[in-house]
């Protein structure tokens, strides 16, 4: 394979969100009895992922994933059908038992920086309008994930750059400021 792809998505191009799209409704990939998820709300920090927890299409290198206000999502079919993906892990990721796709991660650690908000992958929803991918975090783990090989990482961020993603290896500036902040306060270091 000599050419990375990104994701299926993003492509072809990033096409841009419509600022009063209001939510949509998430589906798993059986072909039947999928799950269901409704939200009820436009989505935030909507990015590239090439961390290896975010769930890819097959033959992606990176997810897609942005978060909601976890009080503005709800499983309204098939909630019978999710695990828990790693219980240990900071993001639960919830996954369809038998396609796999994650419907939703959730953060139940009240003291974590990003408690309240739920990541998802809108491409799981027909709906367009979605805020589109505005930049791309942990793109040195794509190597780590098998989506790229070492020597294909300029290439990975040329497009990416291309995109109008800008790549960054771990998340970007405000959500990195965020989380230090959130630290910060809790030391008693800011107000
Ligand atoms: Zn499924
Ligand atoms: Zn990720």
């Amino acid at each position: 394979m000599s050419t990375v792809t990104i994701h299926p998505s993003v492509d072809a191009g990033v096409s841009r969100g419509d600022p009063n799209f209001a939510g949509g409704t998430l589906r798993c990939q059986c072909k039947s009895d999928q799950i269901e998820v409704h939200v009820q709300s436009n989505v935030a920090h909507n990015h590239a992922c090439g961390c290896t927890k975010c769930w890819k299409p097959a033959g992606a290198a990176f997810s897609v994933v942005g978060v909601v206000p976890r009080d503005k999502l709800e499983i309204t079919k098939h909630a019978e059908k999710l695990r828990v993906v790693d219980p240990n892990a900071a993001i639960q990721r919830h996954a369809c038992k038998e396609c796999g796709t994650h419907l939703y991660g959730r953060i139940q650690n009240r003291d974590h920086p990003f408690y309240g908000l739920d990541f998802i992958h809108v491409e799981l929803s027909p709906e367009s309008g979605w805020e589109e991918p505005r930049f791309a975090a942990f793109v040195s783990s794509v190597i780590e994930g098998g989506g790229a090989r070492p020597e294909q990482m300029d290439s990975v961020r040329t497009r990416l750059n291309e995109l109008g993603l800008t790549p960054y290896d771990s998340l970007n500036p405000p959500l990195m400021d965020a989380i230090a902040t959130h630290i910060a306060k809790r030391n008693g270091v800011q107000q």
